[in-house]
């Protein structure tokens, strides 16, 4: 790809890894490591325990993931029996979606090996994951819930694990899984390589850090509230009762583009997504009303570029990684500003492009000006012209029948309490309050933050200052 943030110097045949490896590397259309990549693959090659402070969407996928599977290479089977499949690495997300990218992404690195890789996440019947365990695979991926109930259940041992990775770290406390990380630690081989990424380093990270990992290396790509410098961001002010219209407006101005809309509410979601639907545009809904399976084929129907506009909220969209998404929109502006930051995160990855769109009205204005507080710049912003026409269909999704107070249910609940313990049968993903970790001031061994900046897309017919171009 073109537009990567890269590094320039090394290429991926310079990290000493295994043809099988390369070759899968090579067919993804990767040429060079991005910076944590670069960073990461070597010193995990050496064995060595790392903390490395790395957000989705900078190619941590496989800096860990190549390591791990160059590792195991030697011991790799292409024997049918089970034992000779033994769990080996295991990898532990905050969240199923994660999981299941991740588990995607190793499968592709995999392919030229006999390596085994599985899946196991929560919310969907155990008894469909254990066949597939028994077969063997040594590359497991897991929520830490149901790797759990995996073990009660007697359905894996985790005997033989070598390597561990606890992949977005402060996600998973965030989320409470803390005791559950603990037990299952105990479970593993005290020998072992423990490899940790994590957005934030917040205190109570440094101390998983030191209670699990032995001397590690400390690397860092990136500031945790930096907006990636290739994200274009644009704010347009517009009166609540036209946001429906105005989005409509953008969307049709450029109706090839596939856009995440982000909403702060589950009720706003469903209701956007159908009003939008009503509009002619391929849209679906993914928040946490939704079951497993929904959020699965409306995910998958976006990757696969069915679904042109998908409407999160965001819980709901949390780790998701979308190849190449160009578009983001915040339909409303989150109140907590590190919301801001996660979701135009969604654009822009691995340093592709990016447009990140929000439309903002008068009472949203404090959370904006919270925002660029925190961002550490202005985002250019411009009076949005809604068409008369547009405007008369634009209420479905702002003033529906529904009460006001459900309405405003926000889904990440951060007034909650944090949660400690795990319930089995429920999907702690969407219960669970999110808190983004504060910055640290960890010391920093390294840093390779080295965004390029690349050339912004001309969507909406261009998004200079003060560009009419809304109105088609
Ligand atoms: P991750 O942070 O692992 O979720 O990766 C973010 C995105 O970057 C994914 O879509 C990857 O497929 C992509 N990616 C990972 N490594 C590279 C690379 N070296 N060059 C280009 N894209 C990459």
């Amino acid at each position: 790809m073109e537009t990567m943030t890269t590094t320039t110097e090394i290429k991926f045949d310079m990290l000493g890894l295994a043809a099988p490896l390369l070759k899968a590397v090579s067919e993804t259309g990767y040429t060079t490591p991005t910076p944590i990549q670069a960073k990461a693959i070597p010193l995990a090659l050496r064995g060595l325990d790392l903390m490395a402070g790395a957000q989705t969407g900078t190619g941590k996928t496989a800096a860990f993931a190549l390591p791990i599977l160059q590792k195991l290479l030697p011991l790799a089977s292409s024997s049918t029996s089970p034992a000779k499949h033994p769990i080996r690495a295991l990898v532990l997300t905050p969240t199923r979606e994660l999981a299941i990218q991740v588990e995607e992404s190793i499968k592709v690195y995999a392919k030229h090996t006999p390596l085994r890789s599985l899946v196991v996440f929560g919310g969907v019947d155990i008894k469909t994951q254990t066949p597939h365990l028994k077969t063997g695979v040594e590359v497991l991926v897991a929520t830490p819930g149901r790797l759990l109930d995996h073990v009660e259940q007697k359905t894996l041992n985790l005997g033989q694990v070598q390597i561990l990775v606890l992949d977005e770290a402060d996600r998973m406390l965030d989320m409470g899984f803390m005791p559950d990380l603990k037990r299952i630690l105990a479970l593993l081989p005290k020998q072992r390589q423990n490899l940790m990424f994590s957005a934030t380093f917040s205190n109570e990270i440094k101390k998983l850090a030191d209670d699990f990992l032995t001397n590690p290396t400390l690397i860092e790509v990136a500031r945790s509230n930096a907006t990636a410098e290739n994200v274009t961001q644009k704010v347009y002010l517009v009166e609540q009762s036209s946001k429906q219209a105005l989005l409509t407006q953008l969307l049709q101005a450029d109706d090839s583009k596939q856009v995440i809309i982000f909403t702060k509410t589950k009720l706003t979601a469903s209701r956007l997504s159908r009003a939008l639907q009503k509009e002619g545009i391929a849209a679906d809904a993914i928040h946490g009303d939704k079951s497993q399976k929904e959020r699965i084929e409306a995910l998958d129907a976006f990757k696969a570029g069915k679904i042109m506009a998908l409407v999160a909220t965001d819980v709901a969209a949390r780790g998701l990684d979308i190849d190449q998404l160009p578009m983001v929109i915040n339909y409303e502006i989150p109140s907590a500003p590190e919301d801001y930051v996660h979701r135009i995160g969604r654009t822009g990855r691995a340093g592709a492009s990016g447009v990140a769109i929000s439309l903002v009205c008068e009472d949203e204005e404090k959370y904006l000006a919270e925002i660029e507080k925190l961002i550490k710049r202005t985002i250019d912003k411009e009076k949005a012209e809604v068409k008369a026409s547009a405007r008369k269909t634009s209420h479905r999704a702002t003033r529906g029948p529904a009460k006001r107070d459900e309405d405003h249910a926000i889904e990440s609940n951060r007034a909650k309490p944090r949660q400690t313990a795990r319930k089995p049968s429920a999907d702690p993903w969407f219960d669970k309050p999110y808190e983004p970790a504060a910055n640290s001031n960890s010391k920093v061994i390294s840093s390779l933050s080295s965004t390029r900046k690349a050339p912004v897309a001309a969507l909406l017919g261009g998004l200079k200052s003060g560009s009419p171009k809304l109105n088609k």
